[in-house]
């Protein structure tokens, strides 16, 4: 398969709807806007249309229907099927099932259908272009669970026509109403596209390039801000990759997660249930241990009770967290649960509050240790 000689054959379809769209969004779109003019309301509804159709990739064809991170209404289902295919990226019931092999065998090169491994282009565009994977093309072993979701199987049968309706439908409704049809397509309709198609594929390229790795070395996947700004929170990817169970890309409130965002507000509506997180332990867990082996291999240089005293402080410190994390469970569930047993509540509030006490003067310690490592990497 690498060898230059052999490589399998091309997919003129994909290839020509690539390269068409791409040529008349970069060359017609322009070109047309200098010699007729684009209504300036034409940008603001191609926004709109970019963001439902991207949303409905990242919550819908990715966190809801390939990793299960939450339940979501039938409404909601529907809706992010005919983005989906307003999105132009194959089924929902397709896309996951590459997505899924992505996940078991990421940077295999032989078995991950887009891996970073084989360059960026490949990761990017060029996987889809030629018939690398023909073999298992249409087996859907691994997306069992979605094939008893009727709206799945709709979108997968009908897919042909609902995609060509929706992506020429939607821009002639929109030029009949704006007074211009072909601006409305060349805008709406292929700009669109064009750029809905290469944000969500620099997630596959980009993404396994370009960033930190605050959680994991063992893969390719990058934590970025500049991409999860272009591609609705999908841009902390090496979160993800460890922690594909949570429907949370960005863990913080600061990072920019809208998909994150959007699903928590269908939850507080009833229109999305049983949302998944990571544990807060793991994911600290996760990260420190990853500082530590950093620091290990960066400073070498540093006194060796510097090195044991990190190792030691680490392990403590990942028992503490666990006592915390776990207090710290107890007390919500207990909560939630609303036993407003008044002494049994205080007693668990003390005791996370002792527990949060240790672990803060744990990550103050852990600090230092970590600045003091530094300065002799
Ligand atoms: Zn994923
Ligand atoms: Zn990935």
């Amino acid at each position: 398969m690498n060898e230059m000689t052999e490589k399998p054959p091309i997919i003129w379809l994909n290839a020509t709807v690539f390269l068409t769209t791409f040529l008349i969004a970069a060359v017609g779109v322009p070109l047309y806007a200098y010699h007729v003019g684009i209504d300036s309301s034409l940008w603001w509804i191609m926004l709109a249309t970019l963001c439902y159709a991207g949303i409905s990739i990242t919550a819908g064809y990715h966190r809801l229907w390939s990793h299960k991170t939450y339940d979501a209404h039938p409404v909601v289902r529907f809706i992010f099927a005919i983005g989906g295919a307003l999105a132009l990226q194959n089924s929902a019931l397709h896309w996951s099932s590459d997505h899924r092999v992505h996940h078991t065998h990421v940077d295999d090169n032989d078995k991950d259908p887009y891996s970073a491994k084989r360059g960026f282009w490949y990761s990017h565009i060029g996987w889809m272009l030629r018939e690398y994977q023909a073999s298992r093309y249409s087996d859907y072993d691994n997306v069992k669970d979605l094939q008893k979701d009727p709206i799945v199987m709709w979108q997968h049968r009908h897919y042909l026509a609902l995609t060509l309706g929706i992506n020429f439908g939607w821009p002639i409704v929109v030029g009949l109403i704006t007074g211009d049809v072909w601006a409305a397509l060349l805008v709406v309709g292929v700009l669109r596209l064009v750029l809905n198609h290469h944000t969500t594929f620099f997630i596959n390229s980009l993404a396994h390039v370009w960033g930190k790795q605050p959680y994991t070395d063992k893969n390719t996947a990058r934590d970025n801000g500049v991409l999860a700004f272009l591609t609705f929170g999908e841009g902390y990817h090496n979160y993800h990759h460890i922690f594909s169970a949570d429907y949370r890309n960005g863990i913080r409130w600061y990072q920019f997660d809208p998909t994150k965002w959007l699903i928590r507000a269908f939850s507080w509506v009833g229109l999305a249930s049983g949302l998944k997180r990571s544990s807060g332990y793991q994911v600290e867990k996760a990260r420190l241990q990853m500082q530590l082996q950093r620091m290990q291999q960066k400073a070498q240089a540093a006194p060796k009770t510097l090195l044991e005293t990190a190792q030691q402080h680490y392990d403590e410190m990942a028992v503490q967290l666990r006592h915390y994390y776990q207090a710290r469970k107890k007390l919500l569930d207990t909560k939630a649960k609303k036993l407003r047993e008044q002494v049994n509540m205080d007693a668990l509030h003390a005791q996370v509050d002792e527990l949060k006490q240790a672990v803060e003067d744990q990550r103050r310690h852990w600090k230092q240790l970590m600045n003091q490592l530094k300065q002799h990497a």
